[in-house]
């Protein structure tokens, strides 16, 4: 898996998951592999998220949904 790097602090982001998660979502989330969004979805939403809270769009929709596939089996 990719990991791409807060744009603002340096740190490893995580994916951004929209809409309602799985309860392997939900323990990827736990365990702060990915950020857990609400259901509304905009066009320019944000797809990475850093633990200091920054959130930023990188790479394409490929990369973001291999990103949270991988971590979501790593939490089944
Ligand atoms: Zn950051």
């Amino acid at each position: 898996m990719r990991v791409f790097a807060c744009p603002v602090c340096g740190e490893a982001g995580v994916p951004i998951l929209y809409g309602l998660p799985t309860p392997a979502a939900m323990r990827a989330a736990s365990a702060g592999r990915v950020r857990l969004a609400g259901c509304v979805m905009t066009p320019d939403q944000d797809q990475w998220a850093c633990a200091a809270g920054h959130e930023w769009r990188a790479g394409d929709d490929a990369q973001l949904g291999a990103a949270i596939q991988a971590a979501i089996r790593a939490a089944e």
